[in-house]
């Protein structure tokens, strides 16, 4: 992929030059307002029980997550990645206890923070900007549509108003966002999905994840597709639907993920997305076939820098 799209593996060469930087994810021990009751307690629909998180090791200290992984992997240093749930969740001085938990350790290189745009008070966006200034870091913001009757079927309990003012109040800080974005809901135009590239390549985030609309088990997607009622997209339309988007995304966003990738114990469907490699084999042969690349398409702008710090133009 790499010669075709901006990847994020390519992004962390150029950013820790001459050093093996991987990430690893983390639960530590968030909930999410989306679950706990301050603003719903079933969740977003495509939501698993562990939240987007490690299944093995839930429930560990996070020191004991990060240990387990830099004892794995000699001469690896570290993106600390807060992924199960919502990971700014809490008061400001447990926030910074938890992170520090982690950056404590010298092989921790940076720190990538997945929450929700409604999960950002003013402490948290001080607490943030002051560790932008002493790490890599990367706030992963969940958008998954620009569309609100999209962000109602999922579930999402944020509207996109919501989603551009936490976005703006980030960069403001000088602090990197990468939006994660889905394909296949029901219901989304081809047009749809455009329009949600042409709004993100207009705010100028980092990074972008795609994920194709899929069904883990325990979610509330789950019994939905049991009952016959979901319409999951097949391997092709995914394919055809993602170089679409890729051609038509700003070529200096760097795509961190194209594929699913979650325990096969938790995956119900669609079955052929288990298979990681022979996607991101077929998304490359379909963007050479086009004589296609990220940006091809793209109205905007030019290749910008990895790591973008100019404003969002609004
Ligand atoms: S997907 Fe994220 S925001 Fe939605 S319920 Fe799960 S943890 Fe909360």
């Amino acid at each position: 992929m790499d010669e075709r799209t901006h990847s994020f593996a390519a992004f962390l060469k150029k950013r820790f030059p001459g050093r093996r930087v991987r990430k690893i994810p983390i639960d530590a021990g968030f909930t999410c307002p989306n679950r706990d009751g301050t603003l719903g307690y079933d969740g977003c629909v495509f939501c698993d029980p562990y939240a987007a998180g490690p299944v093995a090791t839930a429930g560990w200290t996070i020191e004991r997550q990060v240990e387990m992984r830099l004892r794995r992997s000699p001469g690896t240093s570290f993106i600390a990645y807060f992924q199960a749930n919502c990971n700014t969740h809490a008061p400001q001085d447990e926030l910074r206890r938890r992170y520090q938990a982690a950056l404590g350790h010298p092989r921790v290189v940076g720190l990538a923070v997945a929450t929700r745009p409604d999960a950002l008070p003013a402490p948290t966006l001080a607490l943030l900007q002051e560790l932008a200034g002493r790490t890599w870091l990367s706030v992963e913001l969940g958008l998954q549509s620009i569309h609100e009757r999209s962000l109602a079927w999922l579930r999402r309990r944020h509207t996109y108003a919501q989603f551009v003012s936490a976005f703006v109040e980030l960069r403001r800080r000088g602090i990197d966002v990468v939006v994660h974005l889905i394909v296949g809901i029901p219901g989304e135009t081809r047009g749809d999905m455009r329009a949600t590239i042409a709004a993100v390549n207009a705010l100028r985030p980092a990074g972008v994840k795609f994920h194709l609309l899929h069904v883990l088990r325990g979610s509330e997607l789950q019994a939905r597709h049991e009952r016959g009622e979901l319409p999951l997209l097949q391997r092709e339309e995914y394919v055809d639907i993602l170089c679409d988007l890729l051609e038509r995304l700003d070529p200096g966003i760097v795509v961190h993920r194209l594929a699913v990738d979650r325990e096969a114990g938790l995956f119900i469907a669609p079955a052929w997305a288990l298979d990681k490699a022979a996607v991101l084999r077929a998304v490359t042969g379909e963007l050479r076939r086009r004589g296609g690349f990220q940006g091809r398409l793209a109205r905007a702008s030019a290749p910008g820098p990895a790591v973008d710090k100019r404003a969002p133009m609004l």
